[in-house]
């Protein structure tokens, strides 16, 4: 399954997580299925902001609002670690709803995509997807196959 995003979209997650190196940055992926069309940075309200993520609900809801006004979906999320590992931590995994919600996860200078799905009663398993970019053949910089850690 490969999910599409912009080039410009990929380089402002890169940019935005590496300024950030003591919190994880945070935000909404918004467009339709797997392409996702626009990414809305959220302010991250955890209160342990430099290993979690929690996206400010008031952002969450506007998003949800202006879906229902005919707007883009919301079809997921985007954090950073800074510890620089791009796959889902132990606690994404235990926070993982598996709704087929978008996960991506931008670390050490690259930015990988999951879907988090149901794995009995529990949460927490995450199926790899790959990430290119839509508009034109991407550098090898700026594609990353999640499967490099499955
Ligand atoms: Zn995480």
């Amino acid at each position: 399954m490969t999910v599409t995003i912009s080039s410009e979209a990929l380089d402002f997650l890169l940019i935005t997580a590496a300024a950030s190196a003591d919190r994880e940055v945070c935000g909404l992926l918004l467009g339709e299925e797997n392409r996702i069309s626009a990414v809305v940075p959220c302010a991250n309200v955890s209160p342990e902001p430099w290993h979690r993520f929690e996206i400010d609900p008031a952002a969450l809801i506007a998003a949800h609002r202006s879906a229902r006004g005919g707007g883009p979906a919301v079809i997921g999320h985007y954090h950073s670690h800074p510890n620089g590992l791009a796959a889902p931590s132990p606690r994404d995994a235990a926070d993982a709803a598996p709704d087929g919600t978008i996960w991506l996860i931008i670390g050490g200078g690259a930015v990988t995509a999951w879907r988090a799905v149901a794995a009995g009663r529990r949460h927490g398993r995450f199926d790899p997807l790959t990430l290119a970019c839509a508009d034109g053949p991407p550098t090898s910089k700026r594609e990353t196959s999640s499967r490099d850690f499955a």
